[in-house]
């Protein structure tokens, strides 16, 4: 006869590891499955090396401030129920060291292996079966519950937790599976995109940049009108096929294909006023005096834009300035793409929220529960989607444990 558990969840990464042990010690009989070699592999990769676990300037009260989606109030109560506070005292307990770095964002001090091998022994600890590699290869609901066959073998459990992530960087595992489950059991998607991800440029336009490649500087970037304006204040990187660096990752989540963004190369700088006191007292080229500005590279690769900024800056007409300056506050330009799914760090979109209960994350199709990037909850760079997948697991593992 099949093994039988209280609960399958299938996809041993961030959100599938921790819902797993949870569940577990709260007494559910667990089975968790990945179809990969090795556990965890997004958590080793992620952070650099050293997992950025979590962001302590999350407010669970205003998720829209660092978490997109068609609602973005879904992962409200989740978030409110497991706060970065809890994880950071999770980690404490088992004596990892970590730091913060930028803009509350928390990393360990070592490595991310720290926090998989924490995972997995707080899934020891809940007595949590663990197959891997194991592929799932069918789910059906049986009326009390769903048989699934799997490659080692049929299994039978009350319900099914889907962790099975995004589609970003399918070399180490990303597969549509999650959304197939979904649509198998009649659930919408928020169709899928890559977010956190570079963007490329290229043609006519470009040319003067291509030769950046590895410049970086802090910059203000813009997308959208209005309501719909998103800016960042990060560093914006220069690369081989177009721009990256965390002011276009974030951006890149809100960006749609043929918006323009608006990039201010020189935040704070008054270049206006700048370049007219410079034209009062200076006789060096315009290119050298912008230098001081920007980093030098730019300054060089800018000016070959235009014949009229060329020259020495005591040379140079008002006009030309002004639009020297205005151009550099402003550089507005349209990506021709992104890297894709190769390059993203998230997918945005996913299993629809109007599909699940934003207190347990169980589906309209009973026992069938989603949690993690699969679903349309996408965070900013930052620790926010490691948060996400603690926060929407342990929704579900409370969940599991009252069935
Ligand atoms: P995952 O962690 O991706 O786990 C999904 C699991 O499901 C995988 O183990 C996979 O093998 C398994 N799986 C997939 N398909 C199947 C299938 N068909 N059958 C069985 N198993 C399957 N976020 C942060 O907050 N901080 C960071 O520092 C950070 N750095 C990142 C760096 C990189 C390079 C990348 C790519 C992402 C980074 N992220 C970071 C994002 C973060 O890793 C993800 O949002 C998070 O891992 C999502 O957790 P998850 O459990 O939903 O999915």
């Amino acid at each position: 006869s099949p093994d039988s558990f209280d609960a399958v969840v299938i996809g041993a990464g961030a959100a599938g590891l921790f819902c797993a042990g949870v569940a577990g010690q709260l007494g559910a009989r667990v089975l968790l499955v990945d179809h990969a070699e090795k556990v965890a592999e997004k958590i080793r990769i992620s952070g650099g090396g050293r997992c950025n676990f979590t962001n302590r300037d999350l407010d669970p009260r205003a998720p829209h401030k660092h978490f997109l989606g068609a609602n973005p109030q879904f992962c409200r109560s989740a978030l409110a129920r497991y706060t970065p506070a809890d994880f950071i005292a999770l980690a404490t307990r088992h004596g990892i060291p970590f730091h913060e770095k930028h803009k509350g964002q928390l990393f360990g001090d070592r490595s991310s292996d720290d926090f998989i091998r924490m995972l997995l022994a707080e899934c020891g600890a809940g007595g949590v079966t663990h197959w891997q590699p194991c592929a799932v290869h069918d789910i059906a609901a049986t009326g009390d519950g769903y048989a699934l066959q799997t490659s080692r073998g049929p299994v039978q459990a009350g319900a099914v937790v889907i962790a099975t992530g995004g589609l970003s960087i399918p070399k180490i595992g990303a597969t549509d599976f999650g959304y197939r489950v979904a649509q198998k059991f009649g659930l919408r998607l928020a169709p899928p995109r890559p977010a956190l991800v570079p963007l490329t440029f290229d043609g006519e336009d470009w040319a003067p940049f291509a030769q950046l490649a590895g410049l970086a500087l802090p910059v203000r970037i813009e997308v959208g009108e209005k309501k719909e304006r998103m800016a960042f204040d990060e560093d914006l990187l220069f690369t081989h096929r177009g721009l990256s660096g965390p002011a276009v990752l974030q951006i890149s989540s809100y960006w749609r294909e043929g918006q323009p963004l608006r990039i201010d190369l020189a935040p704070g700088v008054g270049l206006a006023d700048a370049l007219a006191q410079a034209k009062l007292r200076s006789r060096k080229l315009l290119a050298n005096e912008l230098a001081q500005w920007v980093p030098a590279r730019l300054a060089d690769a800018w000016v070959q834009q235009d014949a009229a900024w060329q020259r020495p800056v005591n040379e140079a007409g008002d006009k030309a300035l002004q639009h020297l300056a205005q151009r550099l506050a402003r550089w507005e330009l349209v990506p021709t793409g992104t890297e894709g799914y190769r390059k993203a760090e998230v997918t945005a979109g996913g299993v629809d929220t109007r599909e699940l209960s934003s207190q347990t994350m169980e589906s309209r199709q009973p026992g069938l529960y989603f949690i993690g990037e699969v679903v349309d909850v996408t965070g900013w760079l930052g620790g926010y989607n490691f948060q996400w997948a603690w926060a929407s697991g342990y929704a579900c593992a409370q969940a599991l444990a009252a069935r």
